[in-house]
């Protein structure tokens, strides 16, 4: 399966009964599915990461994250506006010694949740406290199914022995195990071999994305230099390594239809709080709301500043005057919250990155299509 990277779009699932719900809690922008950094502190340092706090600044990173307290506080709020989905990541939610303490607080108001975590740290002793916790599922990235190509982007040697054992570790307990690859030049032509080690280790899916994207603290450049350019993109979107149960990834709507489409929607049914406390509309879209320190959860979401509220107005990719007119609409998958990282504003103008996708999407329809009237 093909995904687009962001937890917000990733929804609440494709069958009949999530689908209504979060029908309504769009129409009522009840935050249903949200999304809590709990640190920015890692053992690892991938090399694309958006967020992970430099080694030897841990402690200061620290000291300024929410407590347990305040985030026991955070989740009963949150829970009675109608939250019930919750995802907790980092940075590594294990280095907080607090983490089974905040999952067990969500499960007892009644949070479905999943974790995402590099595994480094689930001992036998927490992969089994976490099975006891019933996560919807533990997802884990996996770069390569080559260690020394593994261990590279995440600069931690030996990280991938010890993926391959929490992966184990977390199936030996019944745990739904989600891996998940970025796409970027230093693995480009490693997928086939990790599709077919996801299937060996027989876990519940295997996803992967192209999109790299921008640092929150403003480097923009750092991470994308590993972006795969638009012919790369067209060898992925060629190769065998991608699903053939995705035919939607190259089936660009008529232009038409794809102007109706509805954007993602930050803030629309769910959003993100980091771990310093401060509320946005989602993962990327790093526009503050506000912070739990100073006002409730539910105030700060029932009142949102204007450049929300300009946000919340743009539904469907004709409220978009650069995308109403675009030609590759029918195959682009925009994203907001990178595009106001990248630009630096302006984000409701054209997302580049999401036209080099688009493009190659674009560029493989055609010779699919062509190759299918030969
Ligand atoms: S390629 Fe740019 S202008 Fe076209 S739909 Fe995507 S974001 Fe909009
Ligand atoms: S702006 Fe990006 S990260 Fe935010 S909900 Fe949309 S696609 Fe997801």
């Amino acid at each position: 399966m093909f995904f687009d990277g962001c937890a917000q779009n990733g929804g609440l699932g494709g069958e009949s009964v999530m689908q209504l719900i979060a029908v309504k809690a769009e129409a009522r922008r009840t935050p249903l599915n949200m999304h809590m950094e709990l640190t920015y502190r890692c053992n690892e340092q991938c090399v694309h990461c958006y967020c992970v706090v430099e080694h030897g600044r841990e402690a200061e990173a620290a000291a300024r994250e929410l407590t347990y307290d305040e985030i026991a506080r955070v989740l009963d709020e949150m829970a009675a506006m109608g939250a019930f989905y919750v995802t907790f990541s980092g940075g590594e939610v294990l280095v907080r010694r607090d983490f089974f303490d905040i999952v067990e607080h969500a499960r007892r108001r009644g949070f479905a949740y999943r974790v995402y975590t590099n595994g480094i740290g689930l001992t036998e002793e927490r992969a089994r406290r976490l099975a006891a916790l019933e996560p919807l599922t533990v997802e884990l990235s996996i770069f390569s199914a080559d260690p020394a190509v593994h261990d590279a982007i995440t600069r931690v040697p030996g990280s991938f022995a010890r993926l391959m054992t929490a992966v184990a570790r977390l199936k030996a307990h019944g745990v739904r195990v989600y891996l998940k690859t970025v796409v970027m030049k230093q693995n480009l032509h490693g997928l086939p071999e990790v599709r077919a080690l996801a299937r060996t280790l027989d876990v519940f899916t295997h996803t992967f994305t192209c999109e790299v994207s921008p640092r929150i603290d403003g480097d923009i450049h750092g991470p994308s230099k590993y972006q795969l350019s638009e012919d790369e993109l067209v060898e992925l979107f060629s190769s065998d390594a991608l699903p053939k149960e995705t035919p939607e990834v190259f089936e660009g709507a008529p232009p038409e239809v794809a102007r109706e489409r509805t954007t993602c929607g930050p803030a629309v049914n769910g959003g993100c709080i980091d771990p310093y406390g401060t509320v946005f509309p989602c993962v990327a879209f790093r526009v503050p709301m506000g912070n739990v320190r100073q006002r409730s959860f539910r105030d700060i979401w029932e009142g949102p500043p204007p450049a929300i509220r300009d946000l919340l107005a743009v539904q469907h990719f004709s409220d978009l005057p650069e995308c109403s007119s675009c030609e590759l609409i029918g195959f682009c998958t925009r994203c907001h919250g990178d595009n106001l990282l990248e630009r630096g504003g302006d984000w409701k103008a054209c997302h580049q990155r999401a036209r080099a996708t688009a493009a190659a999407k674009e560029r493989v329809y055609q010779i699919v299509s062509r190759a299918g009237k030969g």
